[in-house]
């Protein structure tokens, strides 16, 4: 089995440092270990481009995941075997996760305990008194309580569960590659980066890839996995002629097999936030940053939850977070989101980056979901609800509504907080309009460091 990396063996003692710590995953994003990939303008942002992270190393994103170990929502599963999806429902894909879970405790009936990838319940782990307090909140305002993301009820608030091991991260690196390498049929080829399929007829007998400055090739006897990731994927079928023939023709790329949803139907959840001040300094975490959540649905019909709101017991924005270190976020985000982009080819050169369109805030229901769930996030954090903590909103806070229709460029120059006149709906309400900062990652575009 020859496993191909475009990624290098070992990241830069600097970077391999910031890997192991679990709080640390915000400095690698725009660093060497990530791809660093830019969206296309997005009109739902008022033409703001996104910063799209994804880890370039051997264990790829899941060295600067933020280890929240969330399966997702049984219906989810059963949505996509209702489509067509054939064997992908929840039952069938059940022992599989069960397989690959080493969970501590026992809150979920359905949780794998010898796997290779640990699971630290993080209410167990001295968790910080402000996730405590962000939970106790919500189940004020008559949130119901869950003890497992991942067990039968996801919705509620609860602690996350995360891959952590000795104080360290695990990653699909250490949990499946390393021990996987000790085997003498598995080769790992690192800095090789893959840039074509190669066929006879319609058959998939091999790969091109591009290793120190030269183009090799490797043969399959037996078959080709391609597993490059959400973005690099279609980038690489679409590179080996597999897509929409309109857009292979375009940038001459002989058609091998005409696919047009190759590249399509791309989607990531949205995710914005409000940072609220602290009385006083608000102690260090010991996991992840993000040990807390409440899941929920903005409409009972939903058959699960749609909206994750997540605590982190930091201040996510930079230029907030310098001039008020004592203060914390918390994070509403469309998980189930409607809106709909694409991946596309920028040019036929594998070494150029692809086109990358999210479409966030595409849809109506996108927008009109999250505007809601800022609403709600602000009300499970006024000061009356953390009353020994939270003093009042730092962002978007009075400035914003006081400036229906401004943009402001913040000092990195990266983040751009910008509200415009709002849609309709939301004008009613008189609310400030924050898009958010990034998607995914409403900090990523901010070069977030904390002070932990
Ligand atoms: C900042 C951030 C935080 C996240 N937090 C969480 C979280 O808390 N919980 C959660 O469940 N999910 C989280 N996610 C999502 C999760 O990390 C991803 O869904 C998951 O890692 C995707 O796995 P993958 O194997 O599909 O792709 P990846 O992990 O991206 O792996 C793809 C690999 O292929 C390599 N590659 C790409 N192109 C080529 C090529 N042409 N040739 C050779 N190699 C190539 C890449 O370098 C990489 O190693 C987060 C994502 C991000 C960006």
């Amino acid at each position: 089995m020859l496993v191909l990396e475009a990624g290098p063996a070992d990241a830069s003692p600097d970077i391999e440092n910031r890997i192991e710590p679990p709080a640390a995953w915000p400095t690698l994003l725009g660093s060497e270990a990530d791809w660093d990939y830019r969206s296309v303008p997005q009109p739902g942002l008022a033409g703001r481009e996104t910063h799209e992270p994804r880890g370039k190393l051997p264990g790829g994103t899941s060295n600067l995941y933020v280890l929240m170990h969330i399966r997702g929502h049984m219906s989810d599963y059963d949505g996509w075997a209702e489509q067509g999806c054939t064997g992908w429902d929840y039952r069938s894909i059940l022992p599989y996760f069960q397989k690959l879970e080493d969970q501590e405790d026992d809150t979920g009936p359905w949780t794998g305990k010898d796997g290779p990838i640990p699971l630290l319940n993080a209410g167990l782990h001295d968790p910080n008194p402000t996730s405590a307090a962000f939970i106790a909140a919500c189940r004020e305002l008559g949130y119901p309580a869950t003890d497992d993301f991942n067990g039968p009820r996801m919705e509620g608030a609860g602690w996350h569960h995360v891959n952590i091991r000795d104080g360290k991260r695990w990653s699909a690196r250490e949990g499946y590659l390393l021990p996987a390498l000790a085997r003498p049929n598995v080769t790992l080829s690192t800095s090789a980066r893959a840039t074509r399929l190669l066929f006879e007829g319609s058959r998939c007998v091999g790969v091109e890839y591009s290793q120190n400055g030269a183009l090799q090739t490797a043969r399959a006897d037996r078959e080709v996995l391609v597993c490059a990731g959400a973005i690099e994927s279609p980038k690489l079928l679409l590179l080996s002629g597999i897509g929409d023939p309109n857009h292979l023709i375009e940038l001459y790329i002989p058609v091998v097999a005409e696919s047009p949803g190759v590249g399509e139907n791309f989607h990531n959840h949205i995710l914005t936030g409000l940072i609220q001040a602290t009385a006083r300094p608000v102690p260090p975490g010991h996991l992840n940053l993000s040990e807390a959540a409440l899941f929920y649905k903005s409409d009972p019909a939903q058959s699960g939850p749609d909206i994750q709101i997540a605590f982190v017991h930091v201040p996510f924005d930079i230029i907030v977070g310098q001039q008020n270190p004592n203060s914390v976020s918390i994070l509403p985000g469309v998980v189930r989101p409607t809106s709909r982009g694409w991946v596309r080819l920028a040019s036929n050169n594998p070494l150029d980056k692809p086109l990358v369109n999210p479409n966030y805030l595409g849809t109506e229901d996108d927008i009109r979901r999250l505007v809601d769930a800022v609403k709600r996030s602000r009300r499970s954090s006024p000061p009356a609800r953390f009353p020994e903590w939270v003093t009042g909103e730092l962002l978007p806070d009075q400035r914003w509504r006081a400036m229906p229709n401004c943009e402001n460029s913040c000092g990195n120059g990266r983040i751009r907080i910008t509200t415009r006149p709002a849609p309709a709906r939301w004008a009613r309400t008189r609310g400030p309009w924050w898009p958010p900062i990034c998607a995914c990652m409403a900090w990523t575009a901010c070069g977030w460091r904390t002070p932990a």
